[in-house]
């Protein structure tokens, strides 16, 4: 090697990590029935489904499936515990049990983790270091609130709503509940709840470790189901208010099926986030940052920075370190503390990855995977880059909700602006620079609900989350979530 050739990456195929499952026991049942107003109970017309492990595809419990006339149940119970108990409280107990609920959280966190790294598929170090943590820091966050309302809203007098419908999707599921369950019941609204029908199972233990909590019976109800279960729950007239996080197409049929109705709503729906990498950029720190942005979690994230724009002068560079870099990336068992990129939620969700991966090469750009191995046990999928990217691209338009960044370039700021401004949706961003400036001109003009900046992916109960555009209405964590759920007198 002469002194000016420039050292490259040299990567050993068959290198690998010991495996290192982790190994922290977890109780799953054979089967659950519907957590109303305080206790399990079966489901009216007896039908139940199965939970799997998308990682092996083994049936891991039985699920209740909540009918009509379940949903009304839960209603009633939860109707019952605002007009009763929760709304009358002294807002410092409520805020006991928000603490105690958090407390529990974080000393069963190993489990809970497990159990939904067993059942999402998520590799093991975002459930244990990511999705558990931040649920417990939320019910600890708004637990803080609780009584201190009056302080939140100067001037005003917070009243809470009644009671609240909530329907959640499978990609954070735990993480999810608490986002809606822990503001709602600060607040003094009572909740009926229900996660997705492909990861039901945090939402249960959370319903356990409630009953454990010594809640009062029905100030929160998980029932579970599919989509007609959570229409029960958004068009039920007793239902006060609404929020929903989930795809943009079932928000907009949600819309529709309140329309006239006095329900309040919040809507966390779609994302296509764009990542602006300037010439002035920290180029190591950018890359680790967009493969945070977009393989975290398998891309099932909905602030996932699916799009990146590079400057043009850095291009060539950004996208060898982000080859080299995917290159080491481990899909696996998400079981394994090693592994970087776990199972794709369901069969569904990876038939629709790789239908977006073969529309992705026939419209034109360039497909680029890594060399590694994927399980064949489960529903797998290799990172993916698109190059040569253009905007009319469907990759690059719609929502995939899988580890698939589509790369494109830009000359200048105002470019860069306009070619991530042009998407329906408007939930999150990142830019990459060296200059304050620049940071300030491009969040400034980005139509996106939250931009990080030369980091990726953070979050902290204390800040709003929401978007724009057709990614939403309505605000999540922070006061902005505080309010919500409150009516202001
Ligand atoms: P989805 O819309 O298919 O399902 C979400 C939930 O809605 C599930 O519990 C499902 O059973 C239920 N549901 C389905 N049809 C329904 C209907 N007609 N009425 C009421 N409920 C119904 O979404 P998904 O595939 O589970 O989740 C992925 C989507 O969620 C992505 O679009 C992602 O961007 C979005 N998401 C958004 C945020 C955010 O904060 N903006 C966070 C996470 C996920």
């Amino acid at each position: 090697m002469t002194q000016t050739d420039t050292p490259k990456l040299v990567f050993d195929t068959d290198w690998s990590y010991a495996p290192a499952p982790e190994t922290v026991p977890v109780q799953i049942d054979d089967r659950y029935g519907l957590f109303i107003d305080g206790q399990f109970v079966e489901p009216g017309d007896g039908k139940y489904f199965d939970t799997i492990n998308p990682a092996n595809r083994q049936r891991l419990a039985e699920v209740a499936e909540a009918g009509k006339a379940d949903v009304d149940k839960a209603v009633k119970a939860a109707r019952k515990a605002y007009d009763n108990v929760w709304s009358k409280m002294p807002a410092r107990d409520r805020g006991k049990y928000l603490y105690r609920i958090a407390r529990i959280l974080q000393e069963r966190a190993r489990e809970f983790a497990v159990i939904e790294s067993m059942d999402g598929g998520k590799a093991i170090r975002e459930s244990r270091d990511v999705d558990i943590p931040l649920a417990a820091a939320h019910f600890f966050y708004y637990a803080g609130w609780a009584d201190k309302l009056d302080y939140a809203f100067p001037g005003k007098v917070p009243d809470s709503l009644g009671v609240v419908g909530q329907v959640i999707p499978w990609n954070f599921p735990l993480l999810m509940a608490a986002w809606k369950i822990a503001p709602a019941l600060a607040c003094g609204n009572t909740v009926v709840l229900k996660p997705a029908e492909t990861t039901p199972l945090t939402a249960l233990k959370l319903a356990e470790l409630i009953r454990d909590a010594e809640l009062p019976p029905g100030v929160v109800n998980i029932v579970t189901g599919a989509g007609a279960t959570g229409a029960a729950i958004m068009s039920h007239p007793d239902v006060d208010k609404v929020a929903f996080t989930g795809s943009t197409e079932v928000g907009k049929a949600i819309l529709k099926s309140i329309a006239g109705t006095s329900k309040k709503y919040t809507m966390e729906l779609g994302g296509k986030a764009a990542n602006l990498i300037f010439e002035d950029a920290p180029i190591d720190q950018a890359v680790e940052g967009i493969i945070n942005g977009i393989f975290f979690n398998q891309g099932h994230v909905c602030c996932a920075g699916s799009r990146l724009f590079v400057q043009e002068s850095v291009a060539d560079i950004v996208i060898r370190k982000l080859q080299d870099r995917m290159q080491t990336l481990i899909v696996g068992d998400p079981l394994d503390k090693n592994t970087d990129i776990g199972a794709i939620n369901s069969k569904p969700q990876l038939e629709k990855i790789e239908y977006y991966l073969k529309v992705g090469q026939e419209e034109g750009a360039k497909m680029w995977q890594p060399t590694c191995s994927v399980p064949d046990s489960g529903f797998f999928c290799k990172p993916t880059l698109f190059l040569d990217a253009s905007q009319s691209h469907r990759v690059v338009q719609e929502e995939i909700f899988g580890p698939v960044l589509a790369i494109q370039t830009f000359r200048t700021v105002e470019e860069g602006i306009a070619k991530a401004n042009n998407t329906p949706y408007g939930l999150s961003g990142g830019v990459w620079t060296d200059k304050g400036s620049k940071i300030f001109k491009v969040t400034s003009k980005i139509r996106a609900g939250v931009i990080w900046a030369n980091t990726y992916n953070k979050f902290d109960p204390g800040s709003p989350f929401g978007g724009y555009k057709e990614s939403g209405m309505g605000r999540e964590g922070g006061l902005h979530g505080l309010k919500e759920y409150v009516s202001l007198n």
